[in-house]
């Protein structure tokens, strides 16, 4: 038996607990995992609170991301005592993922541990940071750089902005940090923010070309917030689009893209060929700075997920939240 969070449906209601799980219960597939971290992202709040359909089969296990041990593999890149990094794939959504002590997965879903970093670290990173560090590589790609002038992040006190800050700041980049909650300044400006906006200046009323503020930016909020980023920014910026904390909506113009050939990019980690996930993840231990890391880092036991997971849907988690599953292993 393993101990896992279960959320299981009926016709009129979800449930979810902390349950004894069979191991032999545990979906298909060529890797068994023995997990040692695992998190808690925004996609696993709404996953454990029932409040978006992320679970697209029950009973699920969620969790979309989890660092630990091979324990038993048929795949030829992974042998037992190999420490190894899911993300995404559908794990917690369709295939049982890394809420839970163990995890039988796909070996071609897996990236090795890279050096340098531990399975809390990676973790602390999670999901979010592996995003973060995405829309990064998506910016560098349409040839963003330091000398193009600030680059803003929204929703930068939460997992993605906070990793995004960091990330930014430490490649020589002036971040314009966005946040709801100036009680964070000092927060922000320790990750390494240059400014702090305050979230409501890009809540307003929308016109389609605002002055020109930023050469770039990574949004995790959607709706009018990203539709005022695309409209402050300065001519040919880039911004690129991960998050919908704000709205799945974009009440934007196409002024921005005709007037200041503006371009935005989409970034998804789910399904994120396994090359580029890699090369996140490369240089993600390359380019963090660890001992920031525990600074955006809380750790919440497997007993106290579920009560904790509605604070993500009312925007109150500042960082990342780690989940010690079977820290002695990792
Ligand atoms: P968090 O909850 O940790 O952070 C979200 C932050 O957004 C909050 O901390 C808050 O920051 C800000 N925020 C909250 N409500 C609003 C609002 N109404 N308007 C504007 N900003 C708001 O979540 P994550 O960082 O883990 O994820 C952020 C988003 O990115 C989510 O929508 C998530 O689903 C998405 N995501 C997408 C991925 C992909 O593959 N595309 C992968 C990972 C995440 P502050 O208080 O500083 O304003």
């Amino acid at each position: 038996m393993i101990n896992g969070i279960l959320i299981e449906k009926t016709e009129e209601s979800q449930t979810t607990a902390l349950r004894q799980i069979e191991a032999e219960d545990l979906p298909e597939g060529d890797v068994l995992v023995d997990i040692a971290w695992s998190t808690l992202n925004y996609k696993d709040a709404l996953a454990i609170t029932g409040s978006s359909p992320v679970v697209r089969k029950f009973p699920m296990v969620p969790g979309i991301d989890f660092a630990g041990r091979v324990n038993e593999s048929a795949h030829p890149d992974f042998k037992p005592g190999d420490q190894v990094i899911l993300n995404g794939w559908g794990v917690g959504e369709t295939h049982w993922g890394g809420l839970a002590e163990q995890a039988r997965v796909k070996g071609d879903w897996l990236v090795a541990l890279p050096d340098g970093l531990s399975a809390r670290d990676a973790m602390v990173v999670g999901t979010a940071g592996y995003t973060a560090m995405l829309c990064v590589m998506a910016l560098e790609r349409q040839g963003v750089t330091p000398a193009d002038g600030p680059v803003v992040v929204t929703g930068a006190a939460g997992g993605v902005g906070s990793v995004a800050t960091m990330l930014l700041a430490n490649r020589g980049y002036e971040v314009a940090a966005v946040t709801g909650r100036m009680s964070e300044e000092a927060y922000l400006r320790d990750l390494g923010a240059a400014t702090i906006v305050p979230r409501s200046e890009l809540e307003g009323k929308l016109r389609p070309l605002n002055k020109e503020r930023w050469a770039a930016g990574i949004d995790v909020a959607g709706s009018t917030v990203l539709a005022n980023v695309l409209s402050s920014m300065q001519y040919r910026g880039t911004v690129a689009c991960c998050g919908l904390a704000a709205g799945m909506d974009l009440p934007a113009s196409v002024a921005p893209f005709i007037l200041r050939g503006v371009t935005l990019v989409g970034v998804d980690s789910v399904m994120c060929p396994h090359a580029e996930r890699r090369e996140a993840w490369d240089r993600i231990a390359a380019e963090l700075d660890l001992s920031k890391l525990e600074r955006i880092s809380t750790e919440v036991p497997l007993s106290e997920v579920i009560e904790t997971a509605p604070k993500f849907l009312t925007g109150n988690v500042r960082g990342r939240i780690v989940v010690p599953v079977s820290p002695d292993i990792g």
